[in-house]
């Protein structure tokens, strides 16, 4: 069965956004992928469809009601359905490689964005959501951070790209970052290419992009080679695998 994603947001016509184009969108148009886009505010409060109201405790901003949006996730998706529910939040567990593939590996996924201040928290626990992360800064609404997500999960689907996005030469699926890449032309600006990419030695040039994948994330990433004081981020890098989320 394709992969699904069922969004819940105030903004159904952010989607799919970016994702109707290119490859993404090609492979929307083919079926390899769906998209509903559900509209919350089609389970508000009353005449105005009201969905939000201040917080409890006082403060500022506004927090979306756990009963709207129950109302909307019971609507769009039936209790019987598998798929992992996420929560974009900042609060969450952070994306990473690892996570999108075991996105992948599954139906699909159901997302739902937030605005304001946040959602309240009844509703993650009465409807079982995973907050889901994309970096440690604030985004005024999920939406984007739902596309940031879909999109690292549709290129993984089969057939959506050349077989360049499921190799594990790229960036993390080894626990390392990607060695530098290079194209045509042979000389530019009096810069040439890296010897061992001229020399047709295969296994050569295959130690070079190790060498230079290792250089590259000791220098940048160091995160991904140690285990962190912590213990938990970042764990050893096993060879040949991507490390585990957290
Ligand atoms: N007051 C909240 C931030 C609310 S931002 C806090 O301090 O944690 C409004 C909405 O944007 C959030 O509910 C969430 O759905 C989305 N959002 C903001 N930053 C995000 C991030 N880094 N990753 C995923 N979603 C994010």
């Amino acid at each position: 069965m394709p992969f699904r994603a069922d969004i819940l947001t105030l903004y159904p016509e952010m989607f799919p956004g970016p994702l109707g184009i290119s490859l993404a969108g090609e492979a929307l148009r083919t079926g390899l992928w769906s998209l509903q886009a559900h509209q919350i505010r089609e389970h508000g409060i009353g005449r105005h469809r009201t969905v939000d109201d201040s917080p409890a405790g006082g403060g500022a901003g506004m927090v979306l009601r756990c009963d709207v949006l129950a109302a909307a996730i019971d609507a769009a998706v039936p209790a019987e359905d598998t798929r992992p529910r996420l929560l974009m939040s900042p609060r969450g567990r952070r994306l990473d490689q690892a996570y999108v593939r075991e996105l992948v590996a599954g139906e699909g996924v159901v997302i739902v964005c937030g605005r304001f201040e946040g959602v309240d928290e009844r509703v993650i626990e009465g409807r079982g959501l995973t907050e889901v992360s994309v970096g440690d800064y604030v985004l005024s609404g999920g939406e984007m951070a739902a596309l940031v997500l879909l999109d690292a999960c549709v290129r993984l689907i089969p057939g959506v790209m050349g077989k360049e996005a499921s190799g594990t030469d790229e960036s993390f699926e080894n626990g390392l970052l990607e060695y530098p890449q290079y194209t045509r032309p042979r000389e530019w600006e009096g810069r040439g290419l890296p010897e061992a990419l001229l020399s047709g030695d295969h296994a050569r040039i295959a130690r070079w992009r190790r060498e230079q994948a290792e250089l590259i994330t000791r220098e940048r990433r160091p995160d991904l080679l140690s285990p962190s004081p912590l213990g938990g981020e970042g764990g050893p890098a096993k060879p040949g695998r991507m490390r585990e989320g957290r």
